[in-house]
């Protein structure tokens, strides 16, 4: 009998983790209530789906504790101060996300999980990984945040060896039972510190990943809250610390040397104290945080036992996603990239690290972040800039003060030609051999529907100049 069998369960949002942890509880004989805030048409076609099976949907109210709930499943995204969760803490129920679920939900001999958080680079680095894996002959999926749900992976019929898994901070915030075989934190800077609370308590969310960790604690030398974060985790006996570093690697890190990527923490012939794994240019883009995201996933890799010729050989097939530093195009001789996934300033000053000279295109929904520190830490490099988006304002102000004989060009226009603008205004402040970059360090939705639309629309841009 399931663990499930009879129990009242309420599951808090529909959506893309509200519906499956829905269908599978009740499909193990528990009693599902689910709550929702909205009651949209959305919400309502999803409803009708759950009710025809026997669940119970409540829409509109996603506040009230239903009587009697046993266990909350939540939508990874809900706050911990809502009153539903207060009401949950004071008659003693606990709440799992989806990922605790997924977690709980897996077969005996289910597949290890290789996890990764991080402020930046998640989803590149999950990526690297899963093809790093598949390299090596085993069969994995990048699941999580992208691709194959981690339900579907857990109780699906195909079979894994491994999991590379992304988790992000709220998913680590409900997910107190999960125990990867190893964990990487890429980075930490401050992103949703309105959800988490604080820094501290954000910091702390991301540190659960390596909680009971098997084999590796992966954690980024040049950022030592990660460090902190493995010191303070339990983990299990043997399980290593492993750091990377874009410098020469110490023992029990992963590093460069000479333009090679090299492990000193998994040697495969115990008489060479490095191994060579792979070289920088087999890192598309060979940017340096994204080598960084390189040695995390390799780090991963070697702890699984992954031979140093199959990380190099994942590393050449792997192919970033779209708008992720993507080449454009080349107009006389100057190079168009697109960076609209950087929608925070801790990802724009990555890749502004990348290139120089640049012509910078930034802007759009700030989200409460400051711009003086990656403006003056990147004003060196900037041969001009273009700013576009309803908080444009900030980041002029932030040029005034720490780049002030940097030419900018604002742009007041919000409407769809306004990219079109920007492009060209860039054209005109570039010269041969510099970069038009657009890493707006901010959120797209006042202007597009997302970061895919505004990056296409860059894209679209360049190509009609171009042409
Ligand atoms: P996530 O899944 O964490 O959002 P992505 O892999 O989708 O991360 O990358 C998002 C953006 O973050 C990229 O477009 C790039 O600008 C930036 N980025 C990627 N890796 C790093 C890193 N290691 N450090 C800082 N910024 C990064």
């Amino acid at each position: 009998l399931s663990e499930f069998q009879g129990k009242h369960v309420t599951v808090a949002g529909l959506g893309v983790s509200g519906v499956p942890a829905a269908r599978v509880l009740h499909a193990r004989g528990a009693i599902v209530t689910v709550v929702n805030d909205g009651d949209d048409a959305r919400a309502r076609e999803q409803a009708a789906e759950l009710e025809a099976l026997g669940v119970t949907v409540r829409l509109g109210d996603g506040a009230t504790l239903p009587e009697g709930t046993e266990l909350i499943v939540t939508a990874p995204g809900w706050k911990p101060d809502k009153p539903l969760f207060l009401a949950a803490a004071e008659a003693g129920v606990p709440v799992w996300g989806d990922v605790e679920l997924a977690w709980r939900l897996r077969g005996p001999d289910a597949a290890p999980w290789l996890a990764v958080t991080g402020t930046n680079g998640k989803t590149t680095t999950v990526q690297m990984l899963a093809s790093i894996l598949r390299a090596a002959g085993l069969r994995t999926a990048a699941v999580g945040n992208i691709g194959v749900s981690l339900l579907d992976a857990v109780l699906g019929e195909e079979p894994y060896d491994v999991l590379a898994v992304e988790l992000s901070s709220y998913q680590l915030h409900w997910a107190p039972s999960l125990r990867a075989h190893s964990a990487a934190v890429l980075n930490l800077a401050p992103d949703h510190l309105d959800w988490h609370g604080s820094m501290e308590a954000y910091a702390a969310d991301k540190g659960r990943i390596y909680e009971g960790n098997q084999v590796a604690c992966v954690y980024n030398t040049a950022d030592p809250r990660t460090e902190d974060l493995v010191r303070a985790a339990d983990v299990q006996e043997g399980c290593r610390a492993i750091g990377f570093t874009l410098g020469a690697p110490g023992p029990s890190q992963l590093g460069v040397v000479d333009g090679i990527l090299v492990d000193r923490a998994f040697v495969e012939n115990r008489y060479k104290n490095a191994q060579e794994l792979a070289e920088v240019s087999d890192v598309e883009p060979p940017a340096p945080h994204n080598i960084a995201n390189a040695l995390a996933a390799a780090a991963l890799a070697r702890a699984f036992g992954v031979p140093a010729a199959a990380v190099r050989d994942g590393l050449r097939a792997f192919r970033p996603d779209a708008h992720r530093i993507a080449h454009v195009a080349d107009i006389d001789g100057v190079a168009y990239v697109d960076d609209s996934k950087a929608t925070n300033t801790h990802a724009a000053e990555a890749s502004l690290a990348a290139y120089e000279p640049i012509v910078w295109i930034a802007g759009g929904l700030a989200k409460g972040a400051t711009f003086d520190e990656l403006v003056a830490r990147s004003a060196k490099r900037l041969r001009g800039a273009v700013l576009i988006g309803a908080d444009r304002a900030l980041i002029r102000e932030a040029l005034t003060r720490h780049a002030p004989e940097v030419p900018v060009v604002d742009l007041e226009r919000t409407d769809t030609g306004a990219m079109l603008q920007a492009v060209t205004e860039a054209k005109r402040l570039a010269q041969p051999g510099d970069t038009v970059l657009l890493a707006p360090a901010c959120a797209s939705m006042d202007m597009f529907t997302n970061y895919n639309e505004r990056g296409d629309a860059f894209a679209e841009a360049v190509r009609e100049l171009g042409a």
